[in-house]
């Protein structure tokens, strides 16, 4: 079964280190910050970076559409006040051009909070036309909608909020979801066993639809179901366990798309890697 599991590797000293990282590690895809995600400006890439990341990742073997870049955490698209989602969708549309430029095919972020400033259906609103703005802007890049756990007043916890935005994305063919595995159990989806595995993708099947998953973080989870809490744990040590993982490992609904570890203890990606390898039937 052709499964790409890697994880969320470091691209410090230069965004062409992420794929030597991730070859390090035994993966099969990987994901990255394209600058750094705790500042809203980066310097442009230059031909050299963007020629050796190219060379490093064919190195690697790894395919474009196995890498799955991350946007920086100040970016919120559904911001409440106007001059502030300006702001983040200045970033937004820089990060979908990184990605352009890298040859890659797809971006993931967090939809966005509404602050309790605003309704859901506002926020929504926002995130959408932030999301048609960039698509207008750039091409060849999907814009990857993550789900979130739904702590504060983040927006996207629910598969319904999820498809509120695909609903109003103008392109459809550039839009896309990434499961967090942590994420939607702390928001009250269980996966824990088969039958409450199977009802829940097929919740999604319903609500959202497969044909937008592309690409998947494969975290366990600290928190009990249904807490609204982030906090991620490694593949089997959290309220998950590694049942899930066995499931999805063996499920082709989760072929050919990045899975990519967001666990805490990145010293055994290595290991975790081989892990979920080694569910496969
Ligand atoms: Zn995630
Ligand atoms: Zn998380």
């Amino acid at each position: 079964m052709a499964k790409y599991v890697g994880a969320h590797v470091s691209a410090s000293g230069g965004v062409f280190n992420a794929p030597l990282n991730a070859m390090a590690i035994g993966a099969k895809a990987f994901a990255l910050f394209t600058k750094n995600q705790k500042q809203w400006t980066a310097k442009p890439l230059d031909d050299e970076t963007i020629g050796l990341f190219k060379e490093n990742l064919a190195k690697s073997g790894i395919l474009p559409k196995h890498v799955l870049p991350h946007d920086s955490y100040l970016i919120n698209l559904g911001h409440p006040e106007e001059e502030k989602r300006q702001k983040s969708l200045e970033a937004f549309i820089d990060e979908t051009r990184r990605c352009m430029q890298l040859g890659l095919d797809r971006l993931n972020f967090h939809p966005g909070s509404h602050l309790k400033q605003i309704s859901e259906e506002e926020c929504i609103d926002r995130i959408a036309a932030s999301m048609n703005e960039t698509l207008s802007l750039t091409e060849g890049v999907s814009l990857v909608i993550e789900n979130t756990a739904g702590q504060g007043s983040n927006l996207g916890w629910k598969f319904e909020h999820l498809a509120a935005i695909i609903d109003r994305i103008e392109d459809k063919s550039r839009v896309g979801v990434c499961i967090d595995t942590c994420h939607m159990f702390t928001a009250g989806y269980d996966i824990r066993t088969r039958e409450a595995y199977e009802a829940t993708w097929e919740e999604f099947e319903r609500v959202v639809g497969f044909k937008y998953l592309m690409g998947m973080h494969i975290n366990d989870s600290k928190p009990d179901l249904g807490s609204r809490v982030d906090r991620h744990d490694s593949i089997g040590k959290g309220k998950l366990g590694i049942e899930p993982f066995r499931y999805i490992m063996n499920d082709p609904r989760m072929d050919d798309i990045p899975l990519v570890l967001e666990t805490i203890d990145e010293t055994i990606w290595a290991e975790e890697i081989k892990l979920l390898y080694g569910l496969q039937a």
